[in-house]
């Protein structure tokens, strides 16, 4: 159930905006240290810390740049202490593989995506994009923005991380420039019209949407037409109370 709606999605997505799905890098490392910089920040950010290692972002030179150093280079994307402790473990992990990316792709993706998990800093989503856009492992990346999709629109694809990513790996075939594009297109689509307040006018979504469709399908523009009534009516009655005084 649910796989043509997903389809419909992808497919629209696709349309709208064209193949994207590219992460932003030169090398498979950058590709590991961006989408941990990424955490909690803009790009623009990790791109203002990538540039300030000048060309010279390899493995061996993280795994044995002093700490304050690191986190004086990585600055500029925030919680750069954590950040700086959390680029050290993923490089100690890979070291682990001889900084060799065929190495990695050798073993099993379950295997690996555990080590990563294992590693402090690394969640289910940094977890994934590593995997899929690094290693080219048919794992789905889960973010706020695929939550906020699949909720809107509507699709029956659960709550947490692991049902949505097991959703949509049962329902799309199991293929990175499937899962790599589907997310691309899913974030792109989330700044473009999907934003926290919906752009719905020249969504490529718009005509197969619910929320698209009838604005009050969507439980949080509910709460928001409720409380700008409150507000309203608490104006009114401030009003009504002025003019007895
Ligand atoms: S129609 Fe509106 S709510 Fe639906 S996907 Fe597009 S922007 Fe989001």
């Amino acid at each position: 159930m649910g796989a043509e709606k997903l389809k419909e999605i992808y497919e629209n997505l696709r349309s709208g905006y064209g193949d994207i799905g590219q992460w932003p890098a030169d090398t498979v490392y950058e590709i590991m240290v961006g989408a941990i910089l990424t955490q909690n920040t803009a790009w623009t950010n990790v791109e203002k810390a990538i540039c300030n290692f000048a060309g010279d972002l390899t493995p061996q030179r993280i795994q044995t740049l002093p700490q304050e150093e690191l986190e004086a280079l990585i600055k500029p994307a925030g919680f750069f202490r954590q950040k700086a402790i959390y680029l050290k473990n993923l490089t100690g992990w890979y070291a682990s593989y001889h900084f060799d990316p065929e190495a990695v792709q050798k073993e099993p993706i379950d295997k690996l995506r555990e080590e990563l998990l294992d590693l402090k800093g690394i969640g289910p989503e940094t977890a994934d994009a590593i995997l899929l856009y690094a290693f080219e492992f048919p794992t789905f990346v889960v973010d706020a923005y695929t939550k906020r999709l699949f909720s809107r629109y509507p699709l029956e694809a659960g709550k947490t991380y692991k049902e949505i990513k097991a959703y949509v790996e049962q329902r799309l075939p199991r293929d990175v420039k499937v899962y790599n594009r589907l997310h691309a297109l899913i974030v792109h689509h989330a700044k473009a019209h999907c934003k926290k307040k919906p752009v719905c006018e020249g969504c490529p979504l718009r005509a197969s949407c619910a929320t698209g469709i009838d604005p009050f399908y969507s439980e949080e523009n509910r709460a928001d037409l409720a409380r700008r009534i409150a507000d309203a009516k608490l104006g009114r009655n401030m009003h009504e109370h002025e003019l007895e005084s």
